[in-house]
């Protein structure tokens, strides 16, 4: 069996005897294994803060910017085979990898592309100077600068070469070095990326390191300067946030955790109309892309009572077109979840929900006879209200029908029961429907996409992230930020006041606009 083994010291490390197992989640066959054991966590983090950190902040942003570009051009040199593994051992449909893959080289080239308009002082200046003194002698400005520690990424295993990657241009790109740590049931690919990463050689040493299997004691090591981002469960996320050494030493924390995204059906949508056709295609798309595995992907669907047995219906009967199969056969749209424990989680929670709930198409038995596959799953609530639906995430093709009477305000009501969410979608051409719901949800949401007739048919599906636009959301989804442009910087950054005679601010600590 394949040993994935850790970048760590300057060294790749195969682990002890303790390994964690993968399986093929499509034949349950055993692929790999993975263990950290015997991997010194204190000097992985010395290493990065005395070798990596100094190397980054000795470049501008420009120089750093160039990294990643050159990052994304070694990785997407690599397509194919990255493509191939995402398939063979992730469960993956090639249209699934590619997400992934053109995922990642996207977020990275993006920033990359940010970098070229960020200067070449060690700073950045946010915001304008502004005078503080009785004359404009005496004025004060902000600047962030990169702090001097490293940066902690755990990753979820749903997108094993994008989770890396959008976190690492941000972190690159301000300066901070990183050690990742891929979710184990698809670490096959994030170690494959990182071999390359490791091998292309761009980065200083010291500014990568992987770690494949347990993160051990490595939390216990981080310190005010450092940083710790997740990705993955609430559970998990809550879990992290409460480690002891971490508050105790105040080390930034940020958390993107899950979430029960709503799409909501407006009552002007006609049934003929472009909005509907791309409400049902997005729908569609997210309940089968990844199987339904996206942290973005819509669990609540939103329709005004009297629609909701025309949308149930075009829906199963979209549903019931998708081919799933072997995600190695090119006639599969979609493939089998991502592990044995996903599958049994999966089908124990379709059962809670049937428990009020009626199964519209789908449902908790396997849909093969080997093999982690679940159909894609569609309910009917009996109730909208109850709170099931708001509350649990069933990480898999699964998503609820919720009634509701068609104003904007109740349509609101049932949205934010979800407790803060990643991303709402809303498809409705009619303005101030569409006002009165957004600015009712915007509190509860990272991002909010709106599908109308006048953009139906440029519009991006609501569940892609871009680099460009921030993703988290609030409550229930981590509380946590990452990407937005510049803005994703901000984490690895320390934004600090400077106040002083105004010529000085010109001279040293301002940057040319
Ligand atoms: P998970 O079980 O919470 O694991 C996430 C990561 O945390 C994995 O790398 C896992 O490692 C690690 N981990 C687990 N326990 C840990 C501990 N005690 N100390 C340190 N690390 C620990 O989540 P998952 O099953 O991988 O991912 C699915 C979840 O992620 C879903 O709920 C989904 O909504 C969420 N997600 C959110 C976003 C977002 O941006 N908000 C994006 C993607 C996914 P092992 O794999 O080795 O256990």
């Amino acid at each position: 069996m394949q040993r994935l083994s850790s970048y760590a010291l300057g060294a790749w490390h195969s682990g002890g005897k303790n390994a964690a197992i993968i399986s093929n989640p499509t034949t349950l066959e055993p692929v790999a294994e993975c263990s950290t054991e015997g991997i010194d966590f204190a000097a992985v983090t010395r290493h990065g803060r005395e070798s990596g950190g100094p190397a980054l902040r000795a470049m501008t942003f420009g120089q750093r910017g160039a990294l990643l570009k050159d990052l994304s051009a070694a990785i997407h040199e690599h397509r194919e085979e990255l493509i191939a593994i995402g398939c063979q051992d992730g469960g993956n449909t090639r249209g699934d990898a590619k997400f992934d893959i053109d995922g990642a080289t996207g977020t990275l080239a993006a920033y990359a592309h940010l970098a070229q308009s960020l200067g070449d002082q060690p700073f950045l200046q946010a915001g304008d100077q502004i005078q503080l003194g009785r004359t404009k002698r005496f004025g004060g400005l902000h600047i962030s600068v990169p702090r001097e520690g490293i940066a902690v990424h755990i990753n979820a295993f749903n997108f094993p070469a994008w989770g890396m990657a959008e976190k690492m241009a941000c972190a690159i790109l301000a300066g901070v070095p990183v050690i990742e740590k891929p979710g184990t049931p698809t670490a096959v690919l994030a170690w494959s990326v990182a071999q390359i990463i490791v091998e292309s050689g761009i980065l200083p040493e010291g500014a990568f390191q992987f770690l494949c299997g347990s993160v051990g004691d490595l939390l216990d090591h981080l310190g005010p300067q450092d940083a710790l981002a997740f990705t993955g469960s609430a559970a998990t996320g809550a879990k992290l946030k409460a480690h002891p050494g971490l508050v105790a030493r105040n080390v930034r924390v940020n958390i993107e955790a899950d979430s029960l995204n709503a799409a909501v059906l407006a009552p002007d949508v006609d049934p003929s109309s472009n909005t509907y056709s791309l409400f049902l295609s997005n729908l569609v798309l997210d309940l089968t892309q990844k199987a339904g595995q996206k942290c973005t992907a819509v669990r609540r669907i939103c329709v005004p009572s009297d629609r909701v047995e025309e949308v149930t219906s075009d829906l199963v009967a979209a549903l019931g077109r998708v081919v799933q199969g072997d995600p190695a056969d090119s006639k599969s749209r979609m493939g089998p979840l991502a592990s044995e424990a996903a599958f049994e989680g999966v089908r124990a929670g379709i059962a809670r929900l049937s428990e009020h709930a009626r199964i519209a198409c789908g449902g908790p038995e396997p849909a093969a006879d080997r093999g982690c596959f679940i159909a894609p799953t569609l309910l009917v609530a009996e109730d909208p209200r109850t709170a099931i639906f708001h509350e649990e995430e069933v990480f898999g093709p699964v998503a609820t029908v919720l009634p509701y009477g068609g104003s904007p305000e109740e349509a609101v009501e049932l949205v934010v029961l979800g407790q803060g969410s990643l991303v709402a979608s809303l498809y409705s051409s009619d303005s101030a429907w569409t006002r009165t719901f957004v600015l009712g949800i915007a509190p509860w949401h990272g991002r909010v996409w709106i599908g109308s007739e006048r953009c139906a048919e440029q519009a991006l599906p609501p569940g892609m992230v871009l680099p460009s636009m921030v993703h988290g959301g609030p409550g229930r989804a981590g509380g946590g930020e990452e990407l937005g442009a510049e803005r994703g910087l901000d984490f690895y950054l320390q934004r600090v006041a400077i106040q002083g005679f105004k010529g000085l601010l010109d001279s040293e600590f301002s940057q040319p606009r």
